[in-house]
């Protein structure tokens, strides 16, 4: 093969969220390629995957799409972060935002503040969701876009995802794709042609015996994995033993208000619940272990905590924890829940779909497909897994639920050693370093999962420098902040209502919001801990 020839032609196998994400950003970067993506109706999609991360506002400027036209298109509501209940023990939650947390004193992150606060002089330091902007806006309902005018405010370092129905999202970028010349073609893929020397795909054959043809295939054909898994044989790694979880219940019910600016996700008998708001409707879930709870007790408990009237009746849905143990093998690159699954925990798996694509643009094949790109590709999306594995299994391991076995077992399971190392290090100075610049969570979402599931760890012993009322004041300083600013937010659901249709997302009137800044009485250039 000449290794200097680019490929020109793509074939998507799959329709659902994965297939369309990638047909909206390869159309946008790519037009000298012709793309055909292979779908079936018969087959239909997975249907969930409604609750995203902040990352997902680069994939729509990526794809060139309009921010306000997506959340029209997709009755999309924001999401500031993740309510979480019953986890670490029942009765009580926390909240795990997204955004900076409070500011630093120097050196010295807010978390490290409030461990040394609640050793030393526990009556006189609140909750520590009181410390972060996004939680406690999600406390009040409240919303407004980040200000990143006013480096002081507490609005700089906001962040926000989306909830978004599904189905409409990936028929509003099947919209812009084929607008940009995606071929969409209808069938049910039953056989596939490879060449007989390399083992490289050559095409799939449809049901009614059409052939589509292409040099790069993009294997987004969900669970099935047809081409990745079918047709080459990679195997799956399988997870379970960390992630019980193996099967879900999912369920839409009518709108109740206030529209929370948040996923919820409360801990069950056998598993968990999530609940996404939309503008229309809030979905709902229950993911649990088939191993130890039935599907008839989970569609009661499900339906017995809904909000609204249920529109649909419940529907079950299988999934393995694990991944795909190449995600890029020959000229096949899978994406999407062929690539391997996480459960909905944190709501990774539109965002592994979004860097998937990333990578394969930054790594756009030509003809020759170089082993070295494969190896980086399958690197980085191995290391990208295991990352978010051990995020979601902390989760689990730190709980003090106790008398249900699902929650024995993971709370006393062996954790991967990556795992045990990171907690060895919080245990002992509340201290995090991300492991490489691309690991998705960040301290902050470290710390809140911990801190709110009751995690015992050491505050960094640097804090003892620092006086009892200087940490107190600073800390309140934060608080009171907050505080005073969230409550001049605008409401939710009536931010989205004033919303301009169709164009570029600008701050309205309503969110307008008086300049209050953080007392900066420390900052990184100077040289003692002590106020000006
Ligand atoms: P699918 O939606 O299954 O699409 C597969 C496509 O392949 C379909 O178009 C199908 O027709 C086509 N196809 C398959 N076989 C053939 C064939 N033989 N011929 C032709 N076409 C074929 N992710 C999040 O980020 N946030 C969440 O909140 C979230 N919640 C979830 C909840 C649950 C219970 C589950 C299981 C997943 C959740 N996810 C979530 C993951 C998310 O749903 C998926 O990552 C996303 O929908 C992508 O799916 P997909 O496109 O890979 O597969």
């Amino acid at each position: 093969m000449n290794a200097e020839k680019p490929v020109r032609k793509v074939v998507i196998v799959g329709g659902g969220t994965a297939g369309w994400m990638t047909a909206a950003v390869l159309s946008q970067w790519l037009s000298q390629v012709e793309i055909n993506l292979v779908e079936s109706e018969e087959i239909g999609t997975i249907g969930v995957g409604e609750a995203t991360i902040p990352h997902i506002r680069n994939y729509l400027a990526l794809a060139g799409i309009d921010a306000l036209e997506m959340i029209s298109a997709s009755k999309a509501s924001f999401k500031l972060g993740i309510q979480f209940i019953d986890w670490g023990a029942p009765g009580e939650s926390y909240i795990h935002g997204f955004g900076k947390i409070g500011r630093d004193m120097l050196w010295l992150h807010p978390h490290q503040l409030w461990l040394a606060a609640r050793d030393r002089v526990p009556d006189r330091v609140k909750a520590f969701d009181h410390y972060s902007m996004n939680c406690v806006a999600c406390l009040k309902n409240r919303f407004a876009f980040p200000d990143s005018r006013n480096r002081n405010s507490p609005l700089a370092d906001m962040d926000y995802a989306y909830h978004f129905d599904a189905s409409l999202f990936a028929r509003f970028l099947r919209g812009h794709s084929e607008e940009r010349g995606v071929e969409r073609i209808e069938g049910r893929i039953v056989d596939v042609t490879r060449n007989p020397e390399s083992g490289f795909v050559e095409a799939v054959r449809l049901a009614d015996g059409r052939e589509v043809g292409g040099e790069l295939f993009v294997d987004c054909s969900g669970m099935r994995a047809l081409l990745i898994g079918g047709t080459l044989g990679i195997g799956y790694e399988d997870w379970s033993q960390w992630l019980l979880c193996d099967r879900a219940m999912a369920v839409p019910c009518e709108s109740v208000s206030p529209l929370t600016p948040y996923t919820r996700s409360t801990a069950r008998r056998a598993g968990w619940q999530w609940r996404i708001p939309l503008q229309h409707r809030i979905g709902n879930g229950y993911v649990y272990s088939s191993n130890l709870i039935g599907d008839e007790e989970v569609a009661e408990a499900l339906l017995s905590n809904l909000d609204g009237k249920a529109l649909a009746d419940p529907r079950p849905v299988r999934f393995a924890p694990g991944r795909r143990v190449k995600a890029w093998d020959k000229n096949v690159v899978a994406i999407g829940l062929s690539s391997g699954f996480l459960e909905p925990l944190e709501s990774t798996s539109i965002h592994l779909i979004q860097t998937g694509i990333h990578r394969l643009l930054a790594m756009f094949p030509s003809s020759g497909f170089s082993a070295t790109d494969i190896d980086e590709y399958n690197f980085q999306s191995r290391t990208e897994y295991e990352d978010v594995r051990d995020f979601v299994i902390a989760h689990y391991k730190v709980t003090r639920r106790s008398g249900d076995p699902f929650w024995d077992h993971v709370r006393t399971m062996q954790v991967p050693d990556t795992l045990n190392q990171r907690f060895e290090l919080f245990r002992s100075s509340g201290r995090f370093f991300k492991h490489g610049a691309a690991e998705l969570f960040a301290e902050e979402s470290w710390v809140q999962v911990l801190l709110g599931q009751g995690f015992e760890m050491r505050a960094d012993p640097v804090t003892r420098f620092v006086p009892d009322d200087e940490i107190v004041g600073f800390l309140h300083d934060i608080e009171e902040v907050i505080a005073d600013v969230a409550e001049r937010l605008p409401d939710h659901a009536k931010f989205l209502r004033s919303l301009p249709p169709r164009s570029p997302p600008r701050p309205t009137t309503d969110t307008t919001v008086p300049a209050i800044n953080f007392n900066l009485r420390y900052t990184r250039d100077s040289d003692e801990l002590t106020s000006s």
